[in-house]
């Protein structure tokens, strides 16, 4: 066995966790480890003010550990404000698993998975996100009952996606209500970047709107199969420069950054994928500048943590639909604000959620 000891030097120049640009006085970040399943998981659990710290488990090929850290503290925090912008009693958290979803994801991974989860006593709830099927959610069930998102046979609300898509849909209307006047999006060119789970559905609703759909993914038979199903256009040139009203980015996040910002055309960023600002503080600023309107990822991406939440409560399918819808109505509140204020729309989402949090922590100490 070899044991790689950093000397001094080294442990000093790679900075204290702590310190790490993403650590946003994150209450707990839990390392798992199984040699066995060669399971390799990090939890993030960012605040449970407002409640049990819920978030869906991301499986991805990292190219490193810190990157991983990295995704799994910026997105355990984006849950925290998600939850708190929509009204939801649920703090932020966030999973994410090392390594690749179609090769390395095994029923034996998934239990161990379900196992470190449980001895978190429901701090943190785990739920679906990339890389993971409402089937692997089924499996973690087995070992803990702090996961949601599970199959509709076994009592769960089911896949989220299909609710997430609609309320990017919905937080995308609004936003064209802003900037256009109205939020009929027929005849308006829209690209949707990355069409898995969020991506098609949100295709489906685009398309039955009549809007003018152009579609892009790394994954060229996915292309194929819903270009035809969608009568949709496979756009092949550069995403980013795409002469296009609308784009929605609904694959990874990050996509809004410094090599990408100007170059972009579109009036309207509305996507689902989380945390589509590379640093919030530069390009939500440089967005606005711009004329540029995005509507908050975690704002309008919220479908998903809607309907897991019902698991919880025992809501319905009616008051899903009905607190989805109502992503509209809290986007253009939040837009209205933000111009009003002069500030990002971004910010102006945060400070609501903020003060959700805020006011309660007071509650609680009273
Ligand atoms: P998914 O894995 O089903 O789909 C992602 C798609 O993006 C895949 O088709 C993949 O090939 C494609 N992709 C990956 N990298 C790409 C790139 N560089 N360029 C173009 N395409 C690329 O995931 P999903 O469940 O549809 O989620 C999409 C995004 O929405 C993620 O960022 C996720 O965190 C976010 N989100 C999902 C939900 C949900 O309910 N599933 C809820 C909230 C947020």
């Amino acid at each position: 066995m070899q044991v790689d000891v950093l000397s001094a030097k080294e442990l000093k120049s790679s900075g204290p966790v702590f310190g790490q640009l993403s650590f946003d006085d994150h209450e707990q970040v839990v390392f798992c480890n199984d040699k066995d399943t060669g399971l390799k998981a990090i939890i993030g659990i960012h605040n449970t003010v407002l409640g049990p710290a819920l978030g869906g488990t991301r499986m991805w090929k990292y190219n490193s550990e810190w990157e991983a850290l990295n995704d799994v503290l910026r997105l355990s925090r984006g849950m925290t404000y998600k939850s708190a912008i929509t009204g939801l009693n649920l703090g932020g958290g966030k999973a994410v698993l090392i390594g690749d979803a179609k090769t390395e994801k095994t029923p034996q991974l998934m239990r161990r998975f379900g196992e470190f989860v449980h001895s978190l006593s429901g701090k943190y709830i785990t739920a679906e996100d990339v890389g993971m099927d409402t089937e692997d959610m089924d499996i973690v069930r087995e070992v803990t009952p702090y996961v949601t998102g599970i199959s509709e046979s076994k009592g769960g609300a089911g896949n989220p996606s299909p609710i997430t898509a609609y309320g990017v849909f919905m937080g995308m209307k609004a936003a064209a209500k802003y900037k256009f006047g109205s939020d009929d999006l027929d005849g308006k060119k829209v690209l949707v970047q990355g069409i898995g789970h969020v991506g098609e559905s949100l295709v489906e609703h685009l398309s039955n709107e009549g809007a003018q759909v152009f579609i892009a993914d790394i994954n060229p038979a996915r292309l194929e199969e819903i270009s035809k199903k969608y009568s949709a256009s496979i756009y092949n040139d550069d995403v980013y420069a795409a002469p296009v009203d609308i784009y929605a980015p609904c694959a990874l996040g990050a996509t809004i950054n410094d090599d990408t910002i100007n170059k972009l055309k579109a009036s309207i960023i509305a996507g689902a994928a989380n945390n589509q600002l590379a640093d919030e503080k530069v390009h939500g600023k440089l967005l606005q500048e711009r004329g540029i309107l995005y509507a908050p990822d975690f704002l309008i991406n919220a479908g998903g943590i809607i309907n897991v939440y019902a698991e919880l409560e025992g809501y319905d399918r009616k008051e899903i639909m009905r607190k989805t819808e109502n992503i509209y109505h809290t986007t253009l509140e939040i837009l209205k604000t933000a111009e009003d204020k002069n500030i990002p729309t971004h910010y102006a989402a945060l400070q609501i959620a903020q003060q959700r949090i805020d006011d309660r922590k007071k509650e609680n100490f009273r």
